[in-house]
């Protein structure tokens, strides 16, 4: 198994996260939210996160699968798991891991549906946004790092199911198909 390259170290990950959560705990003091983070990759991202929100908070997931295990976005999203939680009235901020071509947010229509749902509003935040790689246009409310045109692992994010466990984010030096 390669060891990856240091990209984001784990000070440099804490240090943003805290930021992110004051900002977000700023902006829903009032309303308190219900974040739902995007299986599997925000699991870690999201468990520190919500540790660094005061706001009254509700936590839900939901699984969805565009990638299976390739470096390359099939552009095709399956909605595996939707959300437990009743949206109705509530305010809802969605957790990704990285935001590449946009394809997952945008095809599995889970800020519309979630608007249908009742959502009295719906936010994105993603630890990474890779903007060179968009191929359709999302809206990003809260963005933890840019990150480089190259295949990154660790925090929550895998090459093939490994690497999730990586306390930092690192470069992994794989074969990165550009679409
Ligand atoms: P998108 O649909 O925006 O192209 O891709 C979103 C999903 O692709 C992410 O949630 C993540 O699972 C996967 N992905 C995109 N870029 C990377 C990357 O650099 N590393 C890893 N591990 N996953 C990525």
């Amino acid at each position: 198994m390669d060891v990856p390259e240091v990209l984001l170290d784990a000070d440099r990950i804490a240090r943003r996260v805290r930021e992110l959560g004051a900002e977000i705990s700023a902006d829903y003091s009032e309303t308190g939210l219900v974040v739902i983070g995007v299986l599997k990759g925000s699991f870690i991202f999201l468990a520190d996160l919500v540790r660094e929100i005061t706001a009254p908070v509700i936590v839900d997931f939901v699984s969805m699968s565009s990638y299976g295990s390739s470096t390359c976005s099939s552009g095709i999203v399956r909605v595996t798991k939707d959300p437990d939680v009743d949206v109705e009235g509530k305010h809802v901020l969605i957790v990704e891991d990285i935001v590449d071509t946009g394809w997952t947010l945008k095809m599995s229509c889970l800020a519309e549906n979630l608007q249908a749902g009742g959502a009295a509003s719906v936010r994105v935040c993603t630890l990474l946004d890779k903007p060179c790689r968009r191929k359709v246009d999302v809206h990003l409310d809260y963005v933890g790092f840019e990150a480089p045109n190259e295949f990154v692992v660790g925090y929550g994010l895998d090459f093939d199911g490994l690497y999730r466990n990586l306390p930092y984010i690192g470069v992994l030096n794989c074969e990165y198909q550009e679409d």
